[in-house]
């Protein structure tokens, strides 16, 4: 496994660099039962409410994109194949991302990207109030999609719409304009999807194929990272605590080694993590959209050891 002792380092600010806006929609939650996976907070309490967080990003050129869509309204309109699962998580979502969105006076008609950090089902969410947004996605995504409902009855991976404009993250040359950038922080690889340090795209394998975090620059040398489900719960990025679970990971000595990754990342004074079911941050009251995430995190940013 990769251990990290030295320093890592962030492409530095350019002049006039631009910034992003990040904002945090709860998009629904679930009631997890796995102590494995979700930490001991189960077993103080007996059950879990975890979050499904999904993020609006907002550049001042490049406009509105959102990394993950959280959970379908009610629960409903999943392939068959997940029926099992969403009964048994509780799934509770009676307002959606656009509905969340609307509320705070965006217009879904105004996203032009979407970013799925993986293909699980409280990830995703509903395209349907999007069709005009381009779908992002790891190229090792396409290894799934081989296999989708309803062609296939049992498939667990919904069709993409018809129409539906989908890009795949090689994190090579194939990407231009965007530009690969190796290696960024503690990861390997990330894709400066903008093309101006705003906004990266962060191959971050092992819980899914095609499994992708992102890094926002919100403020000079400061970042948001967005870690989607490189691990369910703050206590295995916590240094020293435990290893990330076997439970829940396509590959699990893979998804180690990007948690070690990410437990460097989170040693840096300028990054602040957010788990895609980080329920700690809802506790403590990290702010939700219409509110901005860019104070908030300079906030964090103070309060880390050694800031
Ligand atoms: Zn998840």
């Amino acid at each position: 496994m990769t251990s990290f002792t030295g320093d890592i380092s962030f492409p530095q600010d350019s002049p006039g660099q631009r910034y992003v806006s990040v904002y945090a929609l709860h998009a629904g939650s679930l009631f997890p039962p796995h102590v494995e996976a979700f930490g001991d907070s189960i077993r103080q309490s007996g059950s879990l409410k975890a979050p499904s967080f999904s993020f609006l990003v907002e550049h001042e050129v490049h406009g509105r994109l959102l990394f993950d869509l959280g959970l379908r309204k009610d629960g409903k309109g999943y392939p068959p194949a997940w029926d099992e699962i969403v009964t048994q998580l509780k799934v509770d979502c009676s307002k959606d991302v656009a509905d969340l969105l609307q509320e705070g006076g965006v217009q879904p008609g105004s996203i032009n990207s979407i970013v799925y950090s993986h293909l699980h089902f409280d990830h995703v969410g509903d395209l349907a109030p999007f069709p005009q947004a381009e779908l992002i996605v790891g190229a090792d995504t396409a290894v799934l999609m081989q296999k989708t409902y309803p062609s296939d009855p049992t498939g667990l991976w919904p069709e993409w719409p018809s129409g539906q404009k989908v890009r795949y993250v090689n994190y090579s040359d194939a990407d231009a304009p965007a530009r690969l950038i190796a290696p960024l922080g503690s990861f390997t690889r990330a894709l400066d999807l903008y093309n101006d340090g705003s906004f990266y795209l962060l191959d971050a394998p092992g819980h899914l194929p095609g499994h992708l975090a992102a890094l926002a620059r919100v403020s000079p040398d400061s970042f948001i990272f967005l870690a989607g489900d490189c691990c369910h719960h703050r206590q295995y990025y916590t240094p020293g605590v435990r290893l990330v679970s076997q439970e829940h990971h396509h590959d699990i000595d893979v998804a180690r080694d990007t948690m070690e990754r990410l437990k460097r990342m989170n040693k840096e004074r300028n990054v602040v993590l957010v788990l895609a079911h980080e329920s700690q941050r809802l506790e403590e009251g990290m702010p939700l959209f219409p509110r901005s995430l860019n104070e908030w995190a300079k906030e964090e940013m103070a309060r880390k050891p050694g800031a």
